[in-house]
C-alpha cells in the first residue's frame, strides 16, 4: 500500500485554503495547515475538517523565519501550497512593508528551508494576475510583468525567486491566478461587499451600497474551480507556470447589476464619475459612488488567457459569472449578518 500523501497549506483559513483543504481531504491526503493566531475562531469548514481528523493545524506567523524548520519537520509534506498572503491591494499601498514581508520575504524563508528539509517536495506558489498590471490583455504565461502596486511588486519578486529554485532542479510551480470569488471571500473584496450589502438591503437593514470605481474590469472565476487547478499544477509531471483564469471579463457595475437582480431589484444607472448612481424599479437609490474607495492606481485590463492550462492540464473554469454571483448572493441571504 502506498504512503498517504501529506500536504501543507499556508493560509488555510482563507478562502482558497479552506476549499483546497476540503478538496485534498476528499482525495485522501493528510492535510496540514498553518494558522496565524491560536485564539481566533476557525472558519466552520476548517473546524469541521479538524474535528473529522483529516486536518492537523500548526500555529505561527509566516513572517517569523524560525517557524518553517519546526513546521516542516513536524509534517514532512509531499506538497506545499503557499496561499498565505496579504491579499488586500488597497491596503498594500498603506502597508507596503508588511505586504513585502508576507508576500515575498516569507516565501524566501520557506523555500530555503523546504528545499533543504524536503527536497523532493512539490511546491505551488499562488501568484497573481496583478503582476501584469497594465500589460496588454489578454495576458498569458509569457506576458512581461508590469506591477502597479506594492502587493503586485512583492508577488513578482516571489515568482522570480521560484524560477531560480526551479532552475536548480526543485519542483517549484506557479499558479498565476486571476480574481476568484465565493461566499468565503472576505468582505474587503468588492464582490463579497456587494453580495453582502444587497442581502442586507433585502433584509431592510441597509438602504444602499457605497462603492468606488464601478468601471473597473476583472476576470472573475469561482474559487472552488481554482483550487482544483492548484492541485493539478502540483500533480503535473514537471513544475511550470500556469495562468488560471476564465478569459471572460465583467465590470464592477455588471456585478452590482446582477447581484441586485438576485434580490429582485432592477437597477437604472445615471450620472458619471462621482455623481453616478443607481436607483431601483421603485425609484429608491441603491448605489452611490464614494471616492474613499477609489484606488491611487488601477491595473489596465486584467484578462487571463487560460489556453495553456486547458491544453496541458485539461482544466477549465466551469462556473459562469452569473452563477458565481447567484451562489454568493444566496449564501449571504441565508446567513445572519455579522455584527
Ligand atoms: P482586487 O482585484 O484584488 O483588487 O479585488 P477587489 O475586489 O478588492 O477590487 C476589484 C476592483 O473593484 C478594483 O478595481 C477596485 O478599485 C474596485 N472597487 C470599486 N469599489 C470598491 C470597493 O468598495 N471595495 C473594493 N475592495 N474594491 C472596489
Amino acid at each position: 500500500m502506498s504512503e498517504q500523501r501529506r500536504a501543507l497549506i499556508t493560509g488555510i483559513t482563507g478562502q482558497d485554503g479552506s476549499y483546497l483543504a476540503e478538496l485534498l481531504a476528499q482525495k485522501g491526503y493528510a492535510v496540514h495547515g498553518l494558522v496565524r493566531r491560536s485564539s481566533r475562531e476557525l472558519p466552520p469548514a476548517i473546524e469541521s475538517l479538524r474535528l473529522s481528523g483529516s486536518l492537523t493545524l500548526h500555529y505561527g506567523d509566516i513572517r517569523d523565519a524560525s517557524l518553517w524548520e519546526r513546521v516542516l519537520t513536524e509534517c514532512l509534506p509531499h506538497e506545499i501550497y503557499n496561499l498565505a498572503s496579504q491579499s488586500n491591494i488597497g491596503l498594500s499601498f498603506h502597508c507596503a512593508e508588511e505586504t513585502t514581508e508576507t508576500n515575498y520575504t516569507a516565501v524566501k524563508n520557506l523555500l530555503a528551508v523546504a528545499t533543504r528539509l524536503v527536497p523532493t517536495v512539490r511546491f505551488v506558489q499562488a501568484s497573481s494576475s496583478e503582476m501584469f498590471g497594465d500589460a496588454p490583455a489578454p495576458q498569458s504565461e509569457t506576458t512581461p510583468f508590469a506591477p502597479k502596486n506594492p502587493y503586485a511588486v512583492a508577488k513578482v519578486r516571489a515568482q522570480e525567486l521560484c524560477h531560480e529554485y526551479r532552475q536548480q532542479g526543485f519542483f517549484i510551480a506557479c499558479a498565476i491566478m486571476y480574481n476568484h470569488e465565493s461566499p468565503r471571500r472576505s468582505r474587503q473584496f468588492v464582490t463579497r461587499k456587494i453580495s453582502y450589502t444587497f442581502a442586507n438591503i433585502a433584509r431592510g437593514i441597509e438602504s444602499h451600497l457605497s462603492i468606488g470605481n464601478v468601471h473597473a474590469v476583472r476576470d472573475w472565476g469561482y474559487a472552488p474551480d481554482y483550487v482544483e487547478a492548484l492541485w493539478r499544477i502540483a500533480r503535473h509531471h514537471e513544475p511550470d507556470d500556469f495562468v488560471v483564469a476564465t478569459g471572460v471579463t465583467h465590470t464592477v457595475q455588471d456585478f452590482i447589476t446582477a447581484a441586485a437582480l438576485e434580490f429582485g431589484l432592477s437597477l437604472f444607472w445615471s450620472g458619471a464619475g462621482t455623481t453616478m448612481q443607481a436607483v431601483d424599479q421603485h425609484g429608491t437609490t441603491r448605489v452611490v459612488i464614494d471616492p474613499q474607495y477609489f484606488r491611487p492606481t488601477e491595473p489596465h485590463t486584467l484578462i487571463g488567457d487560460p489556453q495553456k492550462i486547458k491544453r496541458v492540464l485539461h482544466w477549465e473554469a466551469t462556473t459562469p459569472f452569473l452563477e458565481t454571483v447567484a451562489i454568493m448572493c444566496r449564501a449571504d441571504a441565508a446567513t445572519h449578518p455579522e455584527r
